[in-house]
């Protein structure tokens, strides 16, 4: 009984685990790499295992950094169930038709920059046929019933709070008196957020791979300077004519921007100005959100089933053409844009950036993590000059950004997590956080919990359960 981790290992993208029970095999998340643009490549070409030799997959929400690899899996004739939350389903079909289209227009517009350079010809990782043939191996589970995987493993999802479907996975194994149980936290999320419920408890373990996004920080923002910052962005915009743009995730991050700002304008501390939120895959999910409200926390829910619209208003307008999406960079402002990608990676917001970024009346506005070495980092560590699709841009935009805003729980929510698992694990594997914040949460946690095994496994390592 042991555990590979292929991805997310002292880093934050690319989620893989690899969970070996004799000759039974299960991948627990199969994400994509996201970073500089080589290292991404490298990582994501090579899984470090061979897809035909596992039995089953369990993934714990739709982010691409979890799923986005998953159409590698049947191109390299993995051919076992996929199993996931309902609501993580319709998002991860979207998410990856959505990341096969992005990774093919990103080979055609560099193969045309390469040729004139000479370069070799880069090939998408997956096409949508890929996605196609992996979406028919998905199977579907509600949150808290235990499911078997094959006769000797057992395994549960249990609500993650981080986004809509999220979970963190039960595994258990047990076989002529051997036993172990493995809990993988997944992406854990927030008390207290709008929308979906907080975190719930999982079923006790004896090993915990938990994440550490935040291990070493506390999201001291609270709603309150959020929303009186927010209120001046607006009048700031107003005064100037300008935009606010904002890099935010298609899933999650832009379902509950939307909120806050209706409730901004609802009280009356902003007036309505135009929101455009400048992503298809945001509107898709927006429309999945409402076919889910069993993941709603108990106020979204009563909205919803007073039949109000909870994501729309007559001033927010979700662009869906690419010409009204180019529209947008010449009109001019007061209005907000939010778009995808996140991490300003890809997507319609880059051109937002390249149209927006040198004028110094316009604001960037940072609302989510940002991996190292993407864009969006760049943003926040407000470098003065930026690529953008590869040219040095001079930044001119006020950056500002929002700590409290994060779909990820900080340090204290992530020892919390393990507070409530009773009794304690024996042993902790410490993923998805960069080296300072993964070594950070484990030396919490050895000082809280002295008799507690702690490691940060390195990128492929094998360890025993
Ligand atoms: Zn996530």
């Amino acid at each position: 009984m042991n555990i590979t981790f292929h991805g997310a290992a002292r880093s934050v993208t690319g989620s893989r685990h690899e969970l070996q029970f004799g000759n039974t095999r299960i991948l627990l998340d199969c994400g994509l790499f996201q970073g500089r643009r080589q290292d991404s490549e490298r990582f994501n070409r090579y899984l470090g295992f061979d897809p035909a030799t596992i039995h089953a997959v369990l993934l714990s929400h739709a982010h691409i950094d979890h799923s986005g690899a998953l159409p590698i899996l049947t191109k390299g004739r993995f051919r076992g169930p996929v199993y996931m939350t309902k609501a993580t389903q319709d998002l991860v079909e979207i998410m990856l038709e959505d990341s096969a289209k992005i990774q093919k227009a990103d080979c055609t517009y560099l193969n045309k920059r390469g040729r004139r350079r000479e370069r070799p010809g880069l090939a998408p990782l997956y096409t949508l046929l890929d996605v196609q043939a992996i979406c028919r191996q998905f199977e579907r589970m509600a949150y808290g019933k235990t499911f078997r995987v094959s006769p000797r493993i057992k395994a549960q999802f249990t609500d993650a709070g981080h986004i809509l479907g999220s979970s963190s996975i039960w595994v258990q194994y047990a076989h002529k008196g051997e036993s172990v149980s493995v809990l993988f936290s997944g992406d854990v999320g927030r008390y207290d957020m709008p929308i979906l419920r907080d975190p719930q408890p999982s079923p006790p373990c004896d090993v915990l791979i938990l994440e550490s996004t935040y291990g070493d920080r506390i999201h001291d923002e609270d709603l309150e300077t959020m929303r009186t910052k927010a209120e001046s962005l607006v009048k700031h915009a107003i005064k100037h004519k300008s935009k606010i743009i904002v890099p935010a995730f298609a899933v999650g991050r832009t379902q509950e921007l939307v909120m806050r700002i209706k409730e901004l304008v609802q009280e009356k501390r902003i007036p309505q100005i135009p929101i455009y939120i400048d992503s298809p895959l945001a509107s898709k999910a927006t429309k999945i959100f409402r076919h889910h409200p069993e993941c709603f926390d108990e106020e979204t829910l009563k909205t919803f089933t007073s039949h109000k619209d909870i994501f729309g208003a007559k001033y927010i307008r979700y662009v869906e053409s690419v010409q009204e999406s180019q529209r947008l960079n010449t009109r001019p402002g007061p209005c907000v844009i939010i778009a995808a990608s996140g991490m300003c990676e890809g997507g319609r917001i880059i051109h937002h950036l390249k149209h927006g970024i040198q004028n110094e009346k316009n604001i960037v506005a940072m609302v989510g993590f940002q991996a190292e070495h993407t864009l969006g980092r760049k943003l926040i560590e407000e470098w003065d000059m930026v690529p953008i699709f590869g040219r040095p841009t001079p930044r001119r935009a006020q950056i500002i950004r929002f700590n409290g805003l994060s779909a990820h729980g900080d340090r204290l929510d992530l020892l919390n997590y393990v507070h409530r698992l009773n009794p304690k694990p024996r042993k902790v594997f410490v993923v998805h956080g960069e080296e300072r914040q993964s070594f950070s949460l484990a030396a919490a946690l050895r000082t809280e919990y002295p008799n507690m095994e702690v490691i940060i496994p390195s990128l492929h390592s094998t360890h025993n359960l």
